[in-house]
């Protein structure tokens, strides 16, 4: 039955909406295993694999731990992992280390995002950070406000 598509396809041929993702019966897609899910995201034009695991996580609940530019910046300081990593090691590297919880996951993501917005900011904060005591940035950040400051 046609109301029972995601999406209808507009167009053949190129049009990012013409994809089999939105071709899958609501009751479907939740029955796909998280793989191919994951797979059927990252075909559609525009998703990349931050958008394509951001849906996973919030809106079809599965644990998929999430690597975005603020996961790396806390990581990278905190001498947990390299930042320049490539995007699917690091999110292995967080998956294989978590057990898969969903709500752990989204609450996990949701505190560093949060800690690397307030606190480990650009220019961190580190007199305010708790993680300071084992931090390895720290030190080139106090180093970095001695030699900025007047
Ligand atoms: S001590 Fe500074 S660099 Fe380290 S995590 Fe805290 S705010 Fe970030």
């Amino acid at each position: 039955m046609a109301g029972d598509n995601l999406q209808e396809p507009r167009k053949r041929n190129g049009n990012p909406l013409d994809h089999g993702l939105l071709c899958i019966q609501k009751n479907q897609i939740w029955t796909l295993i998280t793989d191919s899910l994951r797979e059927q995201l990252l075909s559609v034009h525009g998703i990349g694999p931050e958008t394509a695991d951001d849906i996973l996580l919030y809106v079809y609940e599965r644990p998929v731990f999430v690597i975005d530019a603020y996961t790396r910046r806390l990581f990278s300081r905190l001498g947990l992992l390299d930042g320049e990593l490539a995007y699917e090691k690091l999110r292995a590297a967080f998956e294989q280390t978590l057990p898969p919880d969903v709500e752990m996951f989204n609450e996990y993501h949701a505190l560093i995002d949060h800690h690397a917005k307030q606190v480990c900011r650009p220019k961190p904060l580190c007199g305010a950070c708790f993680l300071q005591r084992m931090c390895q940035w720290k030190g080139q950040s106090q180093t970095a406000n001695l030699l900025t400051r007047p």
